[in-house]
């Protein structure tokens, strides 16, 4: 659990409390129940099953009625804990089945635990693992409350400046962490979490307000002209007229990179609104100021599609473009790494491949990151040394970023977006259909197959469950073998357990319409254009996200066909997955749908954050705690205004804590 110190175990908030006053009866839980605590006595703690299958049954009863207890892994360990006839005070969510109400995996606590504090009592987050070697949130709440009998208020110091706790009300770190553990009440509790949060907020606006100086002091290469490729590029060889919100982003670039300082932008813009002809003239520009380019993107596949497109589109110009991903070995590969070093390549594309140290440009002046939340950032910050002044950076993701989360984490860069879609879009038609219904769905999509159409048929992988869900992948991709008669259709599929080689093969195959369908995991969710396909099949929609559904949407509806989208799930499902393919039928923006997912889901696990690091909030959550936000980040700017250099004796706590969280979250890379 990443918990190696007691500073850690301090860190390790609890996530609720068992609080003794607030028990439901048991005879009290309806269909309307979600989470409940109740209190009883246990009894018929029994094992049912056996090797895999293995589960611990018990019931426990109050005045007023009885329910189920479940558990399916750590049984043998809860068997071995739980003891019949005493009384237990349980917390979980509740579930029907069969007609009876039950709780699988509850916390569970005897109910006179022998505790030395009064009032409520912290739960804290353990793991299957850590619970079935008999770790449970109780033990860490006795290591959390001896860990609180030998530490006093010096051992856990202010780090904030003095004036700043008084503006802001801000009770004392110490006080915050004892309160936020053990809090003797409802008021201390909020001081408590409302010190943390406020703190939490206030180290990455500041982080961020600091790598911002830096980039604005950062030198980067003039572009001071627009010279013969961009100009001849825009009136002999664009293939279309660019929308009001391109010429508008390749203004700012220009600008940007006129003033001989390094450009570090961000460049939102939903699925299918035109990033990469921003991109290819930023490049031109690039290379009209005598310097090189290269786009990066995630896969090799998108860098394929990257490399054709972008060939194409300058095929006339004499301009040399070359691939360079990992499939580019031995002779092939030798003699691209010398033509990007002496400057014949002017423009490179491929995937990370780019950034390996064996790669030297001659004069690198932009580089431009595709999708680039599928980047880690300390891969991005190779790129920076590239040249002896780092390149100008574009930054691209289709993914759109609410106001809230582009504060918390792009603070730091410029942003331009692309708010409209290249006119003559036809709206792709979204439709839920369940199970019951299948037989209509293939139908359907077998009639715009023979229409000469190309189908996705998407299935969700979820790490947890992965082993079944390949299964299920399996069992769809032989189903969907037998409705498409095999002598007829062809189908192919691509998934992350085939071998690179293969999964490109049968991804190409697709993408030159030889396939007729596409049998995919998720593997396919970014960047992918075939123009041909019309039908985004998402299977146990209920399963998606909003972000992931949305991305899938979006590689269909890029031809001038009539494009579907169809979102196909169980006959029952949650209220909650309901929602989500609502929201999805009733739009298709994707900022309406990002600001959604944020509301519903947290921003912890949008846009591959949890893995940078960067959104690490333990308790802030920038959505609901927008005003702590503002605060920080005026408060953030006013200390750097101040001291700019945190040399201060008063900020001299701040910049070691600074110190010490960009070594843990490499904050200080993200370009
Ligand atoms: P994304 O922003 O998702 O990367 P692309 O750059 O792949 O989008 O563009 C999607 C499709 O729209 C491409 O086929 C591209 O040629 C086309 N396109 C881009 N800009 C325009 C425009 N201004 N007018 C018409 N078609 C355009
Ligand atoms: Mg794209």
């Amino acid at each position: 659990m990443e918990i190696s110190t007691f500073e850690d175990l301090l860190y390790h908030y609890p996530y609720r409390y068992f609080d003794r006053t607030q028990i439901t009866k048991i005879g009290a839980i309806n269909s309307t129940t979600e989470y409940v605590q109740i209190a009883g006595i246990l009894v018929n703690i029994t094992e049912e099953g056996t090797g895999f299958k293995k589960r611990l049954i018990a019931t426990i009863y109050d005045d007023t009625g009885r329910i189920e207890l479940l558990w399916f892994q750590g049984a043998q360990w809860m068997k071995k804990t739980l003891k019949e006839n005493e009384r237990y005070i349980v917390f979980g969510k509740v579930n029907l089945f069969g007609g009876y109400y039950n709780i699988s995996h509850p916390e569970i606590e005897l109910w006179n635990a022998d505790t030395a504090i009064a009032g409520r009592q912290p739960v804290y987050s353990s793991t299957t693992k850590l619970i079935a070697k008999g770790i449970t949130n109780r033990s860490f709440a006795k290591l959390t409350q001896a860990l609180f009998e030998k530490v006093s208020s010096g051992d856990i110091p202010e780090i904030l400046p003095p004036d700043i706790i008084r503006q802001y009300n801000l009770c004392s770190r110490y006080a915050a962490m004892r309160w936020i553990h053990f809090p003797d009440n409802d008021e201390h509790e909020q001081l408590a979490r409302h010190r943390l949060k406020w703190e939490e907020l206030f180290i990455s606006q500041l982080m961020i307000a600091r790598l911002r100086l830096q980039h604005t002091a950062q030198q980067g290469w003039k572009f001071g002209k627009v010279g013969a490729h961009f100009n001849d590029f825009f009136s002999l060889h664009l293939p279309f007229e660019l929308t009001n919100a391109q010429k508008r982003v390749l203004k700012e670039i220009r600008q940007d990179t006129a003033t001989g300082k390094q450009m570090n932008r961000l460049l939102q813009g939903d699925v299918g609104s035109g990033k990469t002809i921003v991109a290819v003239m930023s490049m031109l520009l690039a290379l009209d100021n005598g310097f090189q380019a290269c786009i990066m993107a995630p896969t090799e596949i998108l860098a394929q599609q990257h490399y054709i497109s972008i060939s194409e589109l300058l095929e006339d110009m004499g301009i040399k473009v070359r691939l360079l991903t990992g499939n580019v070995k031995g002779k092939a590969r030798k003699e691209i790494l010398a033509e990007l070093a002496d400057g014949r390549v002017s423009i490179a594309v491929g995937t990370h491949a780019l950034i390996e140290d064996t790669v030297q440009f001659k004069n690198l002046g932009l580089a431009v990151i595709d999708e680039q939340h599928r980047f880690g950032v300390g891969q991005r910050a190779r790129l920076w040394k590239k040249n002896e002044m780092p390149p100008h950076v574009l930054v691209m993701t289709a993914t759109p970023i609410p106001r809230t989360l582009a504060m918390t984490m792009y603070g730091d860069l410029e942003v331009s977006v692309i708010d409209e879609l290249p006119p003559g879009r036809k709206e792709i038609k979204t439709v839920h259909r369940k199970d019951a219904g299948r037989m209509k769905v293939m139908e359907f999509i077998r009639s715009q197959v023979d229409e000469g159409r190309q189908a996705y048929i998407v299935y969700p992988l979820i790490e947890e469950s992965e082993k079944m869900d390949y299964e299920s992948l399996m069992a769809g991709y032989e189903q969907v073998k037998i409705w498409f008669n095999e002598n007829k259709y062809r189908i192919a599929m691509v998934h992350g357990r085939q071998e690179v080689g293969e999964r490109e093969r049968n991804m190409q195959r697709f993408v030159k319409g030889e396939a007729n369908v596409l049998v995919a995991t998720t593997v396919i969710e970014v960047g992918v254009n075939v123009p041909n396909a019309s039908v985004m099949l998402i299977e146990s929609a209920e399963r998606f996200g909003l972000s992931q559904m949305h991305q899938l949407r979006g590689r269909v509806g890029r031809g001038a066909d009539q494009s579907y989208c169809i979102l196909l799930t169980g006959n029952k499902i949650s209220e909650e997955s309901y929602k989500r393919i609502q929201i999805m039928v009733s739009t298709t923006d994707g900022f309406k749908i990002a600001e959604q997912d944020l509301a519903m889901r947290g921003p912890g696990d949008m846009y591959g954050t949890k893995q940078s690091g960067v959104l690490k909030f333990k308790l802030a959550d920038i959505l609901l705690d927008g005003t702590i936000l503002e605060e920080t980040r005026n408060a953030a700017q006013l200390l750097l205004s101040q001291d700019p250099s945190l040399s201060q004796p008063q900020n001299q706590p701040l910049k070691h804590m600074l110190r010490h969280q960009g070594k843990q979250s490499h904050w200080g890379k993200i370009s």
